[in-house]
């Protein structure tokens, strides 16, 4: 089990360590935190639709990339051929190095650029012809690492929603389980939080974003895993709030963690811009010198090795 909740980046898996990269992650985080831009954000963003666009009606939740190319600059393709289903109301996981896609994949479900080929559909209409508001309606997303702004807990749960009451917030803080957290804090929900105020840790501050997807309840789900290492407690709870958030909606995980990866309903695994292989758990590893079954194989390796290191430590 101790091996299971090993981070995956333990093992170079994932190197997220470019300022770049995480601007960008943030910056698309931002864009995507729902209801919640600026006004006058809106028009600009009626504006990009197109001219027919219609507003997506979600049925199931059905996510389909189909055979999709696309790169960000027409003389770099990134992706290629990517083709695969998040069938509705079930967990798909998606695991690979640094720049094999991952986000990339995230930022053409949300509409931020459009494939060069094929096409990203949600319960079967093509993303590119909806509604950018109804697409951010439906998608909730949970980033690694929530901007936190300098107000009251209750303001930074309930953003992006103006009009959750206290009760919707505090119902929403209590099924991503920061309640009793926030209750043992000096004035409670009104506790100002944020550079000036408590600094939240990283678990905290998931714990937060998972809170606002409670209260938006979107039909469609993304989770992106932190890399860096919380503690095994913390992060094993993380999970637990995100499976319960998970249920009955599709949701997409951007997975560093074996524990994610083996629970998922299905497993794509990203290199270079390809869909190497996909499966579950049992079958990928089953698969003999399969890209998955030797981040396994060496997870493993490096599990037990800790595993004695810290036996050795622990001897006086
Ligand atoms: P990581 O785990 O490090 O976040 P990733 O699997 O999410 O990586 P992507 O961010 O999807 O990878 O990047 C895939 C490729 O696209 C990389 O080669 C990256 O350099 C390139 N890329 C990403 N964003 C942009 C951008 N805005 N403009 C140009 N190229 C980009």
């Amino acid at each position: 089990i101790v091996q299971v909740c090993m981070p995956l980046n333990t093992l170079g898996f994932v190197f997220r360590e470019t300022n770049d990269a995480l601007v960008n992650v943030e910056r698309m985080f931002a864009v995507l935190a729902g209801d919640s831009l600026e006004h006058g954000d809106e028009a600009a963003d009626e504006d990009r639709d197109e001219p027919d666009a219609k507003p997506l009606i979600v049925t199931t939740g059905e996510i389909a990339f189909e055979n999709i190319d696309f790169g960000y600059d027409p003389a770099r393709q990134i992706l290629h051929g990517v083709d695969f289903r998040a069938k509705a109301g079930a967990t798909l996981a998606v695991v690979g190095g640094s720049g094999s896609g991952k986000s990339t994949l995230m930022r053409l479900l949300f509409r931020l650029y459009a494939p060069t080929h094929g096409k990203v559909t949600i319960d079967g209409q093509d993303v590119r012809y909806v509604t950018r508001r109804s697409l951010r309606e439906a998608i909730g997303i949970v980033p690694q690492d929530t901007v936190l702004f300098n107000d009251t807990i209750a303001y930074n749960i309930g953003y992006g929603h103006e009009k959750a009451t206290r009760a919707d917030i505090v119902r929403a803080a209590r099924a991503a389980q920061l309640d009793e957290f926030i209750e043992r804090l000096p004035d409670h929900y009104d506790t100002r939080v944020g550079e000036r105020g408590l600094r939240l840790s990283g678990g905290e501050r998931q714990r937060i974003a998972i809170a606002r997807a409670f209260l938006k309840d979107p039909p469609i789900i993304v989770f992106d895993e932190a890399t860096s290492a919380l503690d095994t407690r913390s992060e094993r709870a993380i999970q637990n709030e995100f499976r319960r958030l998970a249920e009955g909606r599709t949701s997409i995980v951007i997975a560093h963690r074996l524990s994610t990866v083996v629970d998922a309903d299905r497993i794509l695994v990203m290199e270079h811009g390809r869909i190497v292989e996909q499966g579950r758990h049992g079958e990928l590893i089953a698969k003999p010198g399969g890209v998955y079954a030797r981040m396994w194989a060496l997870q493993r390796e490096q599990g037990e090795l800790e595993h004695t290191q810290r036996k050795l430590a622990a001897k006086p």
